[in-house]
């Protein structure tokens, strides 16, 4: 069983092509800037929000919250009251369940990527859901922010066709001041799936005069520049909006300009990057 966030049943965002893509709830950081911080936390059925739910969506039922899809109006109250950063919308699913949901998808989409919050604190689940998919003849992602030793599972790496990773600051202090945790595991992931042919893609989100974006990008791709002969990787370089974003950091961060983000761009082809996506 996983705890889902939700269930997008086709994304061109997600990966190459046409995909599924399934966000499971609760995260190992709690990045400043994060536009999903209702997936963090795991909810501990306090029925703050019950009360606060306009459609009367919720209710507590036996110490356990119960949200009624169908008079939901997607207000998005409850994640804002919710003290614990999380959600009363998110669903146990098996991985024989998500097959279920995505099977009338089958035929349109080209694979699947599980995302979060952070997918690989439900790691079984994720092997799982895999091995199905694989069976199916979909391809497999995992969109993670690296705090995962995948070094040490080959079983998950079996079935994973890639990961897409989250390297958000270079720096160990920055990343620590940003996310609550070290950046260490991050970058030996990266160059554990650069070397296995398993790094589908990088992400760094730009945010001007709070990070040292401009090391991040040369130094991450400085480092991965060796592998770049093998499998050219894929370059998502973010900048930060402000959507989603909690208070007060939705007040304190800027977007950065395009010029901003085309230096950028430079500085990672500079190091021999070819595919780069400024978004
Ligand atoms: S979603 Fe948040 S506010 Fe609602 S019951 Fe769970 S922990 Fe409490
Ligand atoms: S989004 Fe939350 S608060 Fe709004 S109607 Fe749905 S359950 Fe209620
Ligand atoms: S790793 Fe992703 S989901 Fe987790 S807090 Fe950071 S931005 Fe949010």
């Amino acid at each position: 069983m996983a705890i889902v966030n939700k269930i997008i049943h086709s994304s061109v965002v997600d990966g190459p092509g046409n995909r599924a893509a399934v966000f499971l709830q609760k995260c190992n950081f709690k990045c400043s800037y994060c536009h999903n911080p209702e997936t963090i936390g795991q909810c501990v059925q306090c029925g703050a929000c019950v009360e606060k739910c306009p459609a009367k969506a919720l209710s507590l039922k036996d110490g356990k919250i119960v949200w009624d899809e169908d008079k939901c109006c997607e207000c998005d109250t409850c994640i804002h009251v919710c003290p614990h950063m999380s959600s009363p919308r998110v669903k146990d699913y098996t991985a024989e369940q998500i097959m279920e949901q995505i099977a009338p998808d089958l035929p349109y989409i080209r694979g699947i990527t599980v995302s979060g919050g952070e997918c690989t604190l439900q790691r079984d689940f994720l092997a799982e859901l895999f091995l199905l998919a694989k069976q199916q003849g979909l391809s497999t992602l995992i969109d993670s922010n690296g705090s995962y030793d995948f070094s040490q599972d080959a079983e998950l790496m079996n079935v994973c066709d890639g990961v897409m990773l989250d390297v958000k600051a270079f720096d160990c202090d920055a990343h620590k001041k940003l996310t609550g945790m070290s950046n260490e595991q991050v970058l030996k992931n990266a160059v554990y799936l650069a070397e296995h042919g398993k790094l589908e893609e990088i992400r760094t989100v730009i945010v001007p005069d709070q990070l040292p974006n401009e090391d991040t990008v040369f130094q991450i791709t400085k480092l991965l520049k060796p592998y770049l002969d093998k499998k050219q990787i894929r370059y998502k370089i973010i900048a930060y909006r402000q959507f989603g974003v909690r208070s007060p950091y939705d007040q304190i961060f800027r977007t950065p300009s395009s010029n901003e983000m085309m230096k950028y761009k430079k500085i990672a082809e500079d190091n021999g990057f070819e595919n780069i996506i400024l978004i």
